[in-house]
């Protein structure tokens, strides 16, 4: 049985309409929804959603119902998805990730870092944070963005993992950052990665959960906050990591399913930040917003 994708072919504005209501229809099983930019000088989308073949008729029969009022003249597109290679996927694993100006790359590939990469060397092991997700390629993609055109004089990385987004802050500019994880054997790995990557100071690490720490006070406001955790303790936390985010600064949030967007951009507009961007990246989106106080 192969994996199906139906989608449509649209405009950003209505792909993020078709989104919504694909979200009120599918939101509650197990299929997996996702807009895609195809094209961004011409402002093309894909609105998808993935199903297995044996539910395609039915999956196809309701999105023709639910686009019958308002869509009805976009057609639906289908794609057979390639079966997964689970041997080549593993190998995958080992190859080294560009994002932004980064390469994230075991030992055994120093020699594919070029002179102008930001290198990064992380063996795949105990903690989450090769630059293989979708989420954390996302977040450095953004994190280059950020440091290179906002002024940015401390960060926090919160849920640091391997410690991979607070050692590519601290590679790109000589500020304080503070990194911090719920679990302990990832700080432990964290502060390993940033010694094997030549920085024996400059990044705190400690364990907290979530904001549960003094560590914030003493270190913050934050000019930058990362946060790669999930949607939903991703929403919880918004009020608090507001109040520790400095007057204009910026926060990137990511392990947020696409069809999560919303809901986390909503609840972040309600603790006082404005939406920059979003990146997509394997269905997975990565969020960028600023303080209200502050925006140009
Ligand atoms: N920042 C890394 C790792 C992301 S995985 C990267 O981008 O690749 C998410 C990490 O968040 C895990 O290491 C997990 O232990 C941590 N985490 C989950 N919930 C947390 C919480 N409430 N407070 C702090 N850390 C948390």
């Amino acid at each position: 049985m192969s994996e199906i994708r139906l989608f449509v072919t649209t405009t950003e504005a209505m792909a993020s309409e078709i989104l919504d209501l694909m979200t009120f229809c599918f939101g509650e099983e197990d299929l997996a929804i996702a807009t895609t930019e195809v094209d961004e000088k011409n402002d093309v989308w894909e609105a998808s959603v993935y199903m297995m073949t044996d539910e395609e008729d039915e999956i196809r029969a309701r999105l023709e119902e639910l686009f019958a009022e308002t869509f009805a003249d976009l057609p639906i597109e289908r794609e057979v998805l390639p079966d997964i290679d689970w041997i080549a996927k593993s190998l995958e694993g080992l190859k080294p990730v560009r994002a932004g100006r980064f390469i994230v790359h075991g030992s055994h590939d120093r020699d594919k870092v070029r002179v102008n990469d930001l290198a990064i060397e992380i063996e795949a092991g105990q903690a989450f944070g090769t630059g293989h997700h979708g989420t954390t390629a996302g977040c450095l993609e953004v994190i280059d963005e950020v440091v290179r055109s906002r002024t940015v004089r401390n960060a926090l990385d919160l849920g640091t993992g391997s410690g991979v987004l607070a050692i590519a802050v601290r590679k790109l500019k000589h500020i304080p950052v503070l990194a911090t994880d719920i679990d302990p054997i990832a700080v432990r790995v964290a502060r390993e990665n940033a010694r094997s990557n030549g920085l024996v100071d400059g990044i705190e690490f400690r364990v907290a959960p979530g904001f549960h720490s003094t560590a914030f006070g003493e270190y913050g406001p934050f000019d930058l906050i990362i946060a790669n955790i999930l949607a939903r303790p991703l929403m919880k936390m918004a009020p608090q990591l507001s109040t520790h985010l400095a007057p204009g600064g910026s926060v990137i949030l990511s392990g947020i399913l696409a069809s999560q967007r919303w809901k986390v951009i909503a609840a972040y507009n309600g603790a006082g930040l404005a939406h920059v961007r979003t990146i997509w990246r394997n269905g997975w989106v990565t969020i960028h917003l600023r303080h209200g106080r502050g925006l140009a």
